[in-house]
């Protein structure tokens, strides 16, 4: 592999692969029915060259392959992308290449050739291990298939992050309880652990509009958040963000990324992105479709539809609600940097009076409590 440049700037890089085998009920990511498109493959190909040449020499701390499913790319795909990545900025022993997989798709001589390729953890779509939770989730895989994909995931990688999905109608402590006795049972050295969100435009959400419940109240989803919380602190995982959970050296250096207001490059369609160019910084957006990204791509050799300049406030806005996600919070110095000011006293002080955040020097974060209403703490800060 080529050498990292270690003197510049952090940037990640994201690879989006929008096919899916099924479309799940919940899911309101950029997706399409699967298909061989090897016009899709070249188009992000190309597009990874007109990113080198925006963003000039730059560290890459991850490349992560997401979707869709990703892990309906052959080895040779996944290799080629991360040849591309290597031969443009240079990768690293200690860089995260990181793919998304359902327990469905899991084919062991396919993990093993992403292994060869470079791949150094998975990301598996476990979701519950409950037959019926995952035909009420519109999932194609039971709970058999999970167990066995992560058992194969943990022989294969050297790092793996099982994604569990809470709070579906129904769910009690109790049921939660089993779930996580599964899941600790194998110990994935990385648990994302999810609270199912009613998302617009998804199938759910049509379901709850007939008065139809898809997931829990808000009490019991609160109930439930805690539990997830003490039993995976008692299993020695540290809870970094609001919803994920690792051992020592498993954080997700991709998703830390994204919370820590590092930029980030998008391929693939509709792939968002944040770069940064003479102290100021741009929110980048690929062309929806695949069609379109491919289209764009060839016409003008980037697949971006939308650059648009951050202003300081935005700016300032995002860095917060995102780095409140995480244990180490924001600095509060980088905040006013960013806004032009500092974030006004009186509005810290109510919060921390409240048990809402907490202050160490520099270093702004949500406290337990403060987590459960991220979105209302982040907004009183702001003002708004
Ligand atoms: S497999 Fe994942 S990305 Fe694809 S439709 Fe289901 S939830 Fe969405």
């Amino acid at each position: 592999m080529a050498e990292l440049s270690k003197n510049h700037a952090p940037l990640a890089v994201y690879i989006h692969w929008p096919y899916c085998a099924r479309i799940c009920p919940y899911c309101d990511f950029n997706v399409y029915k699967q298909k061989q498109d090897d016009d899709l493959l070249r188009a992000i190909l190309a597009d990874l060259k007109h990113w080198r040449t925006r963003s000039g020499p730059r560290e890459i701390v991850s490349i992560h392959f997401g979707g869709g499913t990703p892990s309906l790319l052959s080895g040779e795909e996944v290799a080629q992308l991360i040849r591309s990545v290597d031969a443009l900025w240079g990768v690293g022993d200690d860089t995260e290449i990181a793919i998304e997989a359902n327990p469905t798709d899991m084919d062991a001589a396919r993990w093993e050739a992403y292994r060869a390729a470079g791949i150094n953890r998975l990301s598996l779509g476990v979701q519950s291990f409950d037959d019926a939770v995952l035909t009420r989730l519109g999932r194609d895989h039971n709970g058999t298939a999970a167990q066995k994909a992560l058992e194969k995931a943990l022989q294969i990688f050297p790092s793996v992050s099982a994604d569990m999905i809470f709070g579906h109608t129904g769910q009690t402590v109790a049921h939660l309880d089993a779930e996580l006795d599964t899941l600790l049972s194998f110990a994935p050295p990385h648990i994302s652990a999810y609270q199912l969100t009613i998302e617009e435009g998804t199938a759910f959400a049509r379901a709850e509009s007939r008065g139809e419940a898809r997931a829990v109240d808000t009490d019991t989803s609160a109930d439930l958040y805690e539990q997830v919380g003490a039993r995976l602190s008692d299993a020695g995982y540290d809870a970094y963000e609001v919803s994920n959970h690792a051992k020592d050296g498993h954080r997700s250096r991709h998703n830390l990324a994204y919370w820590q207001g590092l930029d980030y490059v998008g391929v693939g369609p509709g792939a968002h992105g944040r770069i940064t160019e003479d102290g100021v910084r741009y929110a980048t957006l690929a062309a929806l479709t695949p069609r379109d990204y491919s289209a764009r791509v060839n016409e003008t050799g980037s697949g971006l539809t939308d650059n648009t300049l951050l202003s300081s406030e935005d700016r300032a806005s995002e860095y917060l609600m995102m780095g409140l996600r995480i244990s180490e919070g924001i600095s509060v110095k980088t905040y006013a940097d960013y806004a032009g000011e500092a974030l006004p006293q009186t509005r810290v002080d109510a919060l921390k009076t409240m048990g809402l955040i907490m202050q160490k020097g520099d270093r702004l974060s949500a406290t337990q409590a403060g987590r459960m209403v991220l979105n209302s703490v982040s907004a009183k800060l702001l003002g708004v």
